[in-house]
């Protein structure tokens, strides 16, 4: 196959991609028109066509994966389809320009689009009180645990640990220490989740908190959760729950009602705003009564005539976590998709979400071995173990994938899996596309018995093969030096 070389090999002098509007007639230059400081003559921009350029630009988008390409089974992350109706909302001119400064009484829609949101996920996860403002899970976690941190202080309760399962998300023990505490890690039981009689040895005045990922790193449900609540509120400690990935809730289970005080919920993975490539996100924070007084400013709140205002008049807040609202562009793609699905159509995305979950389960784990035969929530975790015996490791089964279309799961996490493969298929995916994710994998799981080396070798259809991914992700080299 030949393409295209880079557009600066294709520049030639005198071709033009586009005409520009003609100078005045009243005899002004161009150095009238624009500032000084934007004619340069020593750009070296391409002189090319125009279809030159739109192939220069189409494929570069080509050699990027996205939702868009194919199946994304990347476990934790919730990759599903974002409906294109989210991004006709969020591109209302009413929505989408206004300004975070503009009067309260100029943005009513906006705010009122905010009070709504936060009263729809109230209801959905089980909670008085709702934030917006965090603009990723990890800092509605931190957030959180502030509010946490805040009531204790207010009541001169110093506490110091935070009990946090082997299973939780790596951004609980993070959030923790970042908030000043001390984590202490909880074993797993045999049957994946928490072990209850190590939560209860452990709890006691001092421990401020308990911070659950529900379901957890594994892919299951803490069945015992309300135990854990009870043991806590016991000891005047409060629980904290990871509610990034409530896909496999929606409608089933109101975490608020199992006695957790405050949760996170990412809106960039369970409500469908995009994501990925480092943002834009939203970490919904919801509260119990007991800590809304603490939640971040400004909040919406009901305005002097009727309407919404913002106001940061409330004493106890922990005050700004963000310049205006969060992200406020995300904020409406949630209001839409939940809106447009109701809640029959959020109870069926939980539904669906499990059931493709299971179905990877049961039609792969004569192949890849898995570790908790049980049926698993909006994900399941395999070990490549099989496979490295072999010689081939969980992320060269990664790698493989690649070349059959698709987008790796997450591999080595959760860390007390050996080789874990980490597959969260979302309930966007059809049953032909499942199909086709598992014949691949079976076929991999095939090759590694006959031909490991293919595995060792991949990814073969890509235009870079193995790249040091550390070096790549912190020392990019995006940029094209032209041949001199
Ligand atoms: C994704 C995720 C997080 C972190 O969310 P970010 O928006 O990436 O900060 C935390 N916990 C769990 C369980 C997650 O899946």
């Amino acid at each position: 196959m030949t393409t295209q070389p880079p557009i600066y090999e294709l520049s030639s002098p005198g071709r033009v991609g586009v005409d520009l509007p003609a100078l005045p007639e009243d005899g002004r230059e161009l150095a009238d028109l624009l500032p000084a400081t934007e004619l340069r003559d020593d750009l070296p921009l391409p002189e090319v066509s125009q279809i030159d350029v739109v192939r220069h630009y189409v494929r570069l988008s080509q050699k990027n994966f996205s939702i868009d390409t194919d199946m994304y089974p990347l476990g934790s992350c919730t990759m599903k389809y974002n409906p294109k109706v989210n991004e006709l909302t969020g591109r209302l001119p009413g929505l989408a320009a206004v300004h975070p400064l503009q009067a309260d009484e100029q943005v009513q829609g906006c705010l009122e689009l905010l009070s709504g949101l936060e009263e729809m996920i109230g209801e959905i996860a089980g909670f008085p009180a709702v934030s917006l403002q965090p603009a990723a899970g990890a800092q509605g976690e931190f957030v959180g645990m502030m509010l946490i941190r805040a009531q204790q202080l207010r009541r001169e309760d110093v506490r110091m640990k935070v009990l946090i399962p082997a299973s939780a998300h790596g951004t609980n023990p993070a959030t923790a220490s970042m908030c000043g505490y001390e984590s202490v890690s909880i074993p797993n039981g045999p049957d994946g989740e928490v072990d209850i009689e190590a939560v209860r040895a452990a709890m006691g005045p001092d421990v401020a908190a308990v911070m659950m990922t529900v379901p957890n790193t594994l892919g299951l449900f803490e069945s015992r959760i309300q135990e854990v609540c009870d043991l806590a509120h016991a000891a005047g400690a409060l629980v904290y729950c990871d509610g990034a990935n409530m896909n496999a809730m929606l409608g089933r289970v109101r975490p608020g009602n199992l006695g957790i005080d405050v949760m996170h919920l990412n809106l960039h993975k369970t409500f469908s705003t995009p994501h990925g490539g480092g943002g834009p996100g939203a970490g919904a924070l919801c509260a119990s009564a007991e800590l809304d007084p603490y939640l971040p400013v400004p909040r919406v709140v009901e305005g002097p005539d009727g309407g919404f205002a913002r106001s940061s008049d409330f004493p106890h807040s922990i005050g700004r976590i963000q310049g205006h609202m969060g992200n406020f562009g995300n904020l409406v793609r949630a209001y839409t998709y939940i809106r447009s699905l109701g809640a029959e159509g959020l109870r069926e995305i939980a539904d669906i979400a499990v059931l493709n979950a299971n179905y990877l389960r049961v039609k792969l784990q004569d192949v890849y071995d898995l570790p908790h035969d049980r049926i698993c929530m909006h994900e399941v975790v395999f070990s490549g173990r099989r496979q490295k015996a072999h010689g081939v490791r969980t992320l060269d089964i990664a790698k493989r994938l690649i070349d059959f279309g698709f987008h790796p799961p997450t591999v080595y996490f959760p860390l007390i899996v050996e080789e874990a493969l980490m597959i969260e298929p979302t309930e966007t995916e059809s049953r032909e596309t499942l199909d086709r994710f598992i014949a691949a994998m079976r076929t991999i799981a095939a090759e590694v018995e006959t031909d490991p080396q293919r595995s060792l070798d991949a990814p073969l259809s890509t235009p870079v093969g193995r790249l040091d991914e550390a070096t790549a992700a912190r020392k990019p080299d995006l940029r094209y030096v032209p041949p001199a």
